[in-house]
């Protein structure tokens, strides 16, 4: 049956308030400088990960080729050989967050987890899903872990155990939890590595930290025991999706035999999007790493830009290493509306996503935050 006069207009309407917002984004991190045209007749088809992309499916539909080849791509990017992970494509990072602390809690039934003040808001939540006991921790000015306060708090709350949840990337000021600090100050509190869990956050910057000449720590070689990146962000997608992966024995515990699939499940859903896979694999294959490179080399010249722009006005704007995250005061709320700005207590941001090809944006951007500053100040 087709639409109705009046239902095809309210589509006709939606398609045009999207093109004509489709680059508005510059307070939030998700790309908009993809295409994946090349994907679009795969519309028609009902596909369906459910389960493991490493097993025989009844389900034929599924895209599980592409969903292990986008794994071990990220195998790859995060330093852990393939036969030594597992992993799969989310509906984003607070799933990927919530795979990792599920990990940690079966591991250590008993564990604390350890978070810090700028931690994404999903984490408050995932904890109390997974009622895993959890302190919150003092967060630096620039938004990495108070890790003072970390190991003061580890240390009187007496646990053997604790998962330690990383930051590689905040939300509101793009800091990097130093997870090669975290380690060294756990060895002279006496923890071996295997006594405690770390699971690292990388929801923006995971697609930025291995493709920049100084990344700090933040892959399997580095310590990590699973991460969590969120594929609609810096690599832009349509869809939210994302790619959580995680070291396979620690996966392995809780894999559970489904026989109505005829397979093991791992995964915090039942069903799983089938396109997201395919969409990844089309982003990694079509942009190699020396292209990724320039892209993130681009958008980080971009958030220099930004930060000079402002500080030349006199406005105390700042970045943290190798984050696209521009944070400056607050400006009033007609300005940060009009922008669409995200914005935490006194500060506001910008992201230098990829879609910002030129400064125009940007530009009109700090013209009325100065302005408003300026009459603030008057
Ligand atoms: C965006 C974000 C998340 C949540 O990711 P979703 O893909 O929106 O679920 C988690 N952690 C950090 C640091 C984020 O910035």
């Amino acid at each position: 049956m087709p639409l109705s006069i009046e239902n095809q207009n309210k589509l006709d309407a939606f398609w045009a308030h999207c093109v004509k917002n489709q680059y508005f984004n510059i307070g939030y991190p998700e790309s908009a400088d993809f295409d994946y045209g090349s994907l679009e007749r795969f519309m028609r088809f009902s596909l369906n990960n459910c389960g493991d992309w490493g097993e025989y499916c009844n389900y034929l539909l599924n895209s599980f080729e592409f969903e292990k080849d986008v794994i071990k791509h990220f195998a790859q990017l995060y330093r852990i050989p393939f036969s030594q992970c597992w992993g799969y494509v989310t509906n984003g990072g607070t799933e990927g967050n919530m795979f990792g602390c599920y990990l940690a809690r079966e591991l250590f039934p008993d564990g604390t987890l350890f978070y810090s003040r700028d931690t994404h808001y999903s984490v408050a939540k995932i904890v109390r899903l997974l009622r895993i006991k959890s302190q919150v921790v003092d967060a630096l000015p620039n938004g990495e872990i108070d890790y003072q306060d970390l190991m003061r708090k580890i240390e009187a709350s007496g646990d053997r155990h604790p998962i330690l949840f990383a930051n590689l990337g905040t939300t509101v000021k793009g800091a990097v939890d130093d997870i090669g600090r975290m380690q060294r100050l756990m060895s002279q509190a006496g923890f071996a590595r295997e006594d405690y869990y770390i699971h690292g956050d990388a929801a923006l910057s995971g697609m930025i930290l291995p493709f920049v000449d100084q990344p700090q720590p933040h892959n399997f070689a580095d310590g990590i025991d699973s991460i969590s990146v969120s594929g609609h962000k810096m690599i832009g997608s349509p869809i939210p999706c994302g790619i959580a992966l995680a070291r396979k024995k620690l996966v392995d515990q809780i894999s559970v035999e489904i026989d109505y699939i005829a397979a093991h499940d791992k995964t915090i859903t039942g069903s799983r999007n089938g396109h997201t896979p395919l969409l990844l694999w089309y982003a990694i294959h079509a942009a190699d790493f020396e292209e990724q490179k320039k892209r993130i080399g681009h958008c980080l010249a971009m958030a220099q830009y930004a930060v000079d722009r402002f500080q030349a006005c006199g406005i105390d704007a700042w970045r943290n290493k190798n984050s696209i995250t521009v944070v400056f005061p607050c400006p009033s709320e007609d300005v940060w509306k009009k922008h669409c700005l995200a914005t935490s207590g006194q500060y506001a941001h910008l992201i230098t996503t990829a879609h910002h090809l030129d400064s125009s944006r940007i530009d009109a951007l700090i013209d009325d935050v100065v302005a408003d500053l300026a009459e603030e100040a008057a």
